[in-house]
């Protein structure tokens, strides 16, 4: 028989995204999840939209909220497109600026895994650097002389705030960086709503694309909706091979709702940044070095035990975080954010764990 699946996809590793499993008592901290629900309105917006109408086809173009999102970040709608969550976007990215088998697409790492599966599906060139100890970003300077990385590349990406470090970069510094860059720059701002600074007004660079995501500050990950924002040419082509219907409709009613109620995501935000200063604040008295976060999850390296054991030890105690097997990783875990009494709960077994 002839051979039916292409070389390149057989050799291929899937992503592997964090679990999700059905364990009754479980907290769940491992995929940064907002522990706050949406707001009832969006609730209220999507109940009300559940009829016979889904039969019909969503709007193609999610026009609406195109419209809405371009007045909220002071654009026009052609330099805004959604996605099937930011994920989508960002595979579409790479199909629309990276020529397959020389195109060269990069990062810094540890950053978000799923670029370099979505770089190697599309049979292009996977590059990156490494960001220094603390993940602060390595300066142009040194990434002139670094073997690790090119100021040509077709694809950069940068997750800003980082993940899975939790840390900050200023607009200023991935301003000098994005104008280096040759190519395609996309600024990840995946988790930038429980963070001081956005580098959203970067989007007005001919070469940057901003990328933002319902999933984690809107509580949304269930619908799948993630855009981008940037100059009409790179959204118009990154449109030209989005599919027909990319965006379903009751996630575009659900964002739609979203847009209305965005001082109740404000409140919710607050919330996560004050239990991530308490969590960091205990975790630290125990004896866990916490980098200092700007996301909705903390990076943290734990005492006495190496992170995998405390995985499995938190798991016995159904807590549920992530842990990254990496040599830059692998000393810590990341732990989402989750409510008050969550962060309760990690304390509280983590004094268990620790008099064992
Ligand atoms: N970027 C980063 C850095 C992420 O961690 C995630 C969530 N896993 C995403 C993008 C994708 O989010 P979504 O597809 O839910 O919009």
């Amino acid at each position: 028989m002839k051979k039916l699946i292409r070389p390149l996809v057989e050799g291929l590793h899937a992503y592997v995204p964090g679990e999700q499993p059905k364990i009754p008592g479980l907290i769940k901290l491992n995929t940064n999840e907002n522990p706050y629900p949406p707001s009832p309105k969006v609730l209220r917006a999507v109940k009300a939209a559940v009829d016979g109408r889904l039969r019909l086809y969503p709007p193609p173009t999610a026009h609406l909220l195109r419209e809405r999102l371009a007045t909220l970040h002071g654009c026009k709608p052609e330099n805004v497109i959604i996605g099937n969550g930011s994920d989508e976007l960002l595979s579409m990215a790479v199909r629309a600026f990276v020529e397959p088998g020389t195109g060269l697409a990069q990062w810094f790492s540890p950053s978000y895994s799923l670029y370099p599966v979505i770089v190697r599906q599309h049979g292009a060139t996977s590059g990156s650097a490494p960001l220094e100890a603390d993940f602060s970003l390595p300066s142009p300077a040194a990434l002139r002389k670094s073997p690790d990385w090119s100021f040509d590349a077709s694809l950069t990406f940068v997750t800003t705030p980082n993940a899975p470090s939790g840390r900050a970069y200023a607009a200023k510094e991935l301003e000098a960086l994005c104008r280096a860059l040759q190519g395609v720059v996309i600024l990840d701002e995946a988790y930038v709503d429980f963070a001081p600074e956005s580098a959203m007004k970067l989007h007005r660079l001919p070469n940057v694309l901003v990328s933002r995501t319902f999933s984690k500050g809107f509580s949304l990950c269930f619908q799948r909706v993630g855009y981008f924002v940037g100059p009409a040419p790179l959204i118009a082509a990154l449109d030209k091979i989005r599919d027909s219907y990319n965006v379903n409709g009751l996630g575009q009613v659900a964002a739609l709702a979203t847009l209305d109620d965005l001082p109740y995501y404000r409140r919710c935000a607050q919330k996560i940044i004050a239990t991530r200063k308490r969590l960091t604040e205990e975790l630290t008295r125990l004896g866990f070095d916490v980098l200092p976060s700007v996301t909705n999850f903390i990076f943290a390296k734990p005492p006495k035990l190496p992170a995998k054991q405390w995985l499995a030890e938190l798991r016995k105690r159904k807590i549920l975080v992530r842990w990254f097997d990496y040599p830059a990783t692998r000393d810590r875990l990341r732990i989402t954010i989750g409510t008050d009494a969550e962060a309760r709960a990690v304390v509280r077994a983590a004094k268990q764990i620790l008099v064992r």
